[in-house]
């Protein structure tokens, strides 16, 4: 559908609001506090002082670790980098199979393949949008080494579940909050309850460095596996003739200026998610009234950080399809996702299992595969792909109060000329 015609008036609002720059003065003295002292990576990749990098890495780890409250924090240069970090540092590998939701950014899967291990999708809940712990048991083999729980949209998994199966099957849980920095159960900070937590740096998200990753553990282990991989693990091992930790690794190494942009980033943190956090409360009760939207859903406990705001759109209730209701509201300034992502197995990556050349490499290392990869095996998140997801990005700076009540304005307006929009629909069926 190209052009809403029926509608009519004039929008409430012309245009999106753009992306906002939250780098202020605080960002740019730092930078150039480093920038003149020249030393803007001091990582060398051999034992000794400077494997662990230089000042501002380790000071962005440290705020990072008791911001949220872990022992080791691990600066990389990305959440991509710090999942395959984790994945790694976990010892999974060729043959072992990871559990993980099909409903996240692709990257969180991808760490797997990386590995050279195989990830098997379980199916998420309908409410949280999050891993269904319900479903884990059905898809344990004996190859499981661990669950990858995404925080989706920034609202935690159920851990305290997922961390009690994975316990009882000796399973390493990993967390993705790359979405979720801030969002709690019970006080405790999403990003702490797996054995490792990872967190982005990278330009969409919550706060940001441009691009940068931080991994949390309390494994002095695991942290020591993490500082390999980041850092040519290799010449290390040699170096200090310790054969119990070989590893291959990797340039993943956080530079000094990323680090204190994020340093900055961090102490803003509390003032972004309080904004966030207060619009969204405000929308949740506007949405309330409505029968076919469905707003977030918060669990008893839970504290959301609102990376972006997901309604579930039902188009029985309003008589026409999601991506009608999405280009009336775009088209009254208010633009929505449709559907999320695709759920991670539909990507031709999976379904033609082709990673590295024509071998179907690592896949092809497991007999009988736990997971066929094909449609219909994880049907709540192949619904809200398809059907009922909507994404609003409405809840962060600078959008304001007066924003969310523009935005159900604009609900309203469409609610209203639902019955043109149905005509209209019908009469345009070949132009979507
Ligand atoms: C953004 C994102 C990533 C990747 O983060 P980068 O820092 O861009 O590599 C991974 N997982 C999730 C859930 C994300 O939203």
């Amino acid at each position: 559908m190209s052009k809403l015609t029926l509608l009519g008036g004039t929008p409430v609002r012309n245009a999106a609001i753009p992306w906002t720059n939250t780098m202020g003065e605080e960002e740019k003295a730092a930078v150039v506090k480093v920038m003149e002292s020249g030393t803007l990576s001091a990582f060398l990749a051999k034992a000794g002082a400077a494997f662990l990098g230089g000042p501002k890495v380790k000071e962005i780890e440290k705020d990072f670790s008791d911001r949220f409250g872990a022992k080791y924090g691990i600066a990389v240069n990305s959440a991509t980098t710090a999942l395959h970090t984790a994945v790694a540092a976990c010892e999974i590998g060729p043959g072992d199979e990871v559990l993980v939701t099909p409903y996240t950014m692709c990257a969180t899967a991808s760490a797997i393949l990386m590995n050279n291990a195989v990830p098997v999708f379980v199916d998420i809940c309908s409410d949280t949008y999050n891993l269904n712990p319900a479903e884990i048991e059905k898809w344990l083999s004996p190859r499981t080494k661990a669950i990858i729980v995404t925080n989706l949209f920034g609202l935690p998994g159920n851990l305290p579940e997922i961390l009690r199966i994975a316990r009882k099957h000796g399973l390493y849980v990993i967390e993705d909050n790359a979405q979720g920095p801030g969002a709690t159960i019970e006080g405790k900070q999403a990003g702490t309850f797996g054995d490792l937590g990872i967190f982005s740096l990278n330009y969409h998200k919550v706060i940001h460095s441009g691009e940068g990753g931080i991994i949390l553990t309390d494994n002095p282990k695991l942290a020591y596996r993490c500082q390999l991989v980041r850092n040519h693990g290799e010449l290390a091992v040699d170096d200090l003739n310790d054969d119990e930790s070989v590893v291959l690794g990797s340039n993943y190494r956080m530079t000094e200026l990323h680090a204190v942009i994020g340093i900055e980033q961090l102490k803003k943190l509390d003032g972004f998610l309080s904004i966030r956090r207060a619009l969204a409360d405000k929308l949740t009760a506007a949405l309330k009234s409505y029968n076919g939207l469905q707003g977030v859903v918060v669990p008893t406990g839970y504290e959301h950080s609102y990376y972006v705001y997901p309604i579930q759109f039902d188009k029985a209730i309003w008589g026409i399809t999601r991506a009608t209701f999405a280009a009336a509201m775009k088209a009254e300034g208010f633009p929505l996702g449709e559907g999320y992502v695709k759920p991670i197995y539909l990507m031709k990556l999976y379904q033609h299992k082709k990673v590295y050349n024509q071998t179907q490499y690592p896949f092809s290392l497991i007999d009988k595969p736990s997971q066929s990869y094909k449609k219909g095996i994880c049907p709540v998140v192949e619904n809200m792909y398809e059907d009922k997801l909507l994404i609003a990005d409405v809840c962060r700076v600078p959008y304001c109060e007066q924003d969310i009540d523009d935005f159900m304005t604009a609900v309203d307006k469409v609610w209203q000329s639902r019955q043109g929009l149905y005509e209209y629909e019908k009469n345009n069926l070949t132009s979507s």
